[in-house]
């Protein structure tokens, strides 16, 4: 349902759940975040409003100034904190907005392949699949190229990848996702709302677009993975 992304170097956690929370009002039935500390991945997820993930991170707080947060809107799986995204395995972590239509294709695909879902969701798949074309050995990016072209469906995705403390990658299908510029950080949110108290200059995905942030730089590639450049904009919303 909405998404966050932050790559910078405050403390990435406090920023998700204030992203979080501007999202709230398009309705949601789970949160979770998950960041970076040391390299690993760390998630914190919960069941039903974000005042019970705020709990959590209070009683279990995970650092990193790099990190991805999601409210969830149940479509296939319960609402629980199994189901809630990030979801993960070792190496990358993913939130979705949307519907990955050929999830059961590719569950059974990846089952085969010895992977283990652990999810009722249709968007698990998605970092099992990047996982799969990581151990490879291809690139980050590579495995997120690869895997977008494999998925049907209407989304938007945030990741995150292990020991890459540098790297965010935002997806845009069908589902919006808008990129917010920042001095040495920047921001991902499904919503201009999500960014608003963060920076007044935002780009917004096309169509089929996918995008890599650094803390210093931002690269936009269309659905041909041609690199393009997109118009920034300074939004009059105010924090
Ligand atoms: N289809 C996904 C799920 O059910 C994402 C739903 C959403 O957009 O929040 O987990």
């Amino acid at each position: 349902c909405g998404i966050v992304g932050f790559i910078g170097k405050k403390e990435a956690a406090p920023l998700l759940v204030e992203g979080l929370k501007r999202l709230e009002y398009r309705g949601y039935d789970s949160a979770g975040i998950a960041t970076l500390p040391d390299g690993k991945i760390e998630r914190r997820r919960a069941e039903g409003k974000i005042i019970n993930l705020e709990n959590t991170l209070n009683e279990r707080p995970t650092a990193g100034t790099i990190g991805i947060g999601h409210t969830r809107w149940a479509t296939h799986g319960i609402p629980n904190e199994t189901n809630a995204h990030p979801h993960a395995t070792e190496r990358v972590a993913v939130v979705h907005n949307g519907i990955i239509e050929n999830f059961q294709e590719l569950r059974a695909e990846l089952v085969e392949k010895g992977f283990t879902p652990h999810s009722e969701t249709d968007s698990e798949v998605v970092p099992l699949l990047i996982t799969s074309y990581l151990n490879e050995g291809v690139s980050p990016i590579e495995a997120v190229k690869t895997t977008l072209k494999r998925l049907d469906g209407a989304f938007a995705l945030g990741i995150i990848f292990a020991g890459e403390d540098d790297l965010l990658i935002g997806a845009r299908r069908g589902s919006p996702l808008a990129v917010g510029f920042g001095e040495g950080e920047m921001y991902l949110g499904s919503d201009a709302m999500a960014l608003a108290p963060l920076t007044k200059k935002i780009a917004y995905l096309d169509e089929g677009d996918w995008v890599v942030l650094k803390r210093d730089q931002v690269t936009f590639y269309n659905e041909d993975d041609q690199e393009v450049s997109r118009e920034i904009r300074e939004t009059a919303m105010s924090g």
